[in-house]
């Protein structure tokens, strides 16, 4: 958990962060649901999906590229295993920052099998030379080996077997338009609904072999800030709670109890998103405040302030970011319990942020688009003035 005055390492360590941690891949993978009708919620893409996949094997050809996009934790990697399941292909997989020779793919592309389903997490990761090869590969199911350097340089062309590319990416805006033109399909996967992630906990403590009440379920989800990775991990935290507290039913009491004590609130915040208001709120009187200066009072670093815990402050409500600064919205007062001053000087740009931060966040995807006041969207789609003083 971060601490204020020591910088995290961009927050990955964080209770609350969607990207998985290293040791809890292995029971990550006993919660995935193995096929389409075990995945809770995302109802348009499944079905978009379902199609996709049955009109494939009706026509007995391999699917479509697939390309899925959204915030980590919501379901990529399950998808794409769940598409190798419903084709009966094997699964490959491999990602971005992992190919940065165009003959690291050329090693993975030649020895696919026919139909096998590979699938590339972070593809907007790989490199210029990698992603060339692959536009071909995708295309053509052919690759261009290139022997021998300079003027003696031949390319001898490798027919492949058909296969299916499952593409990952948390920043669609990234991928280069060329690319994105070759999935055949492309899925944008959205936060959940507590309902949703309800229904992915109930069905994670039967595989945990839990007992919670309806009110605890609803507990959890409400914490678990639209994320069923993070939905699963706090269910695992609330479990040790229950273990050691000797609690073989888990009530909403004991499900808040113990995720107090993990230091996620009502709302999902944690202790950075709670000191990064607390600061906006007492030591700025609701801003407007540069973003270093804010990470300053924090003690964190700018870019865990801006990555780790804006996008979720923005999200929902209790942050603006605006041409002046960072500024506190109405929500964030109201959460921490606080009344903002009546001359903050951050009252008057509170209709300056629309209403409805989630539905910019889901409508703004292209990364590069500005609005007519110039503003500019960032990598998580959420738009926002750049006021690094
Ligand atoms: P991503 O690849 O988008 O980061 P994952 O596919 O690895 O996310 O999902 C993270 C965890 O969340 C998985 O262990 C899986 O059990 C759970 N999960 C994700 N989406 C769903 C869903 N729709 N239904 C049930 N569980 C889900």
């Amino acid at each position: 958990m971060t601490t204020a005055g020591s910088p995290s390492n961009h927050g990955d360590d964080r209770i609350v962060t969607g990207t998985s941690m290293n040791e809890e891949r292995e029971v990550e993978a006993a919660l995935r649901p193995r096929n389409l009708s075990e995945f809770v919620g995302q109802h348009r893409v499944r079905d978009q999906l379902s199609l996709v996949l049955e009109a494939a094997k009706l026509r007995g050809a391999t699917a479509d590229h697939i390309l899925l996009s959204g915030p980590p934790g919501l379901g990529k990697t399950t998808l794409s295993m769940i598409v190798a399941e419903e084709m009966n292909a094997p699964l490959r997989i491999s990602s971005g920052p992992a190919i940065q020779h165009s003959g690291d793919l050329a090693a993975i592309l030649s020895s696919l099998t026919e139909g096998e389903v590979l699938f590339l997490d972070e593809i907007h990761r790989m490199s210029r030379p990698a992603e060339e090869m692959l536009y071909m590969a995708m295309e053509d199911f052919r690759v261009d080996i290139v022997v021998g350097k300079g003027a003696g340089a031949t390319s001898i062309p490798l027919e492949l077997p058909h296969f299916t590319i499952v593409g990952a990416t948390t920043r669609a805006g990234l991928l280069p338009g060329p690319l994105r033109d070759r999935f055949g399909f492309t899925g944008h996967l959205d936060f959940y609904s507590t309902q949703e992630l309800e229904m992915v906990l109930r069905r994670s403590a039967v595989m945990l072999d839990m007992k919670l009440t309806t009110e605890a379920f609803t507990e959890i989800a409400s914490r678990s800030r639209g994320t069923p990775r993070i939905a699963n991990r706090l269910l695992r935290r609330v479990r040790d709670w229950a273990l050691v507290n000797q609690l073989d039913d888990v009530d909403a009491q004991a499900a808040a109890a113990a995720l107090d004590m993990y230091e996620v609130d009502s709302k999902g915040l944690d202790r950075l998103d709670r000191s990064v208001l607390d600061a906006l709120c007492t030591k700025f009187h609701g801003g407007p405040v540069g973003l270093s200066t804010l990470a300053i009072a924090v003690g964190e670093e700018i870019e865990t302030v801006e990555t780790v815990a804006e996008p979720y402050l923005v999200r929902e409500g209790f942050l603006g970011r605006t041409p002046r600064g960072r500024i506190a919205m109405p929500a964030a007062w109201e959460h921490l319990g606080l009344v903002p001053p009546e001359d903050a000087s951050a009252q008057g740009l509170w209709s300056l942020i629309p209403d409805d931060s989630t539905a910019l966040a889901k409508t703004s995807q292209q990364n590069e688009a500005r609005d007519a006041y110039g503003h500019q969207e960032n990598l998580d789609g959420i738009l926002y003035f750049d006021d690094r003083d």
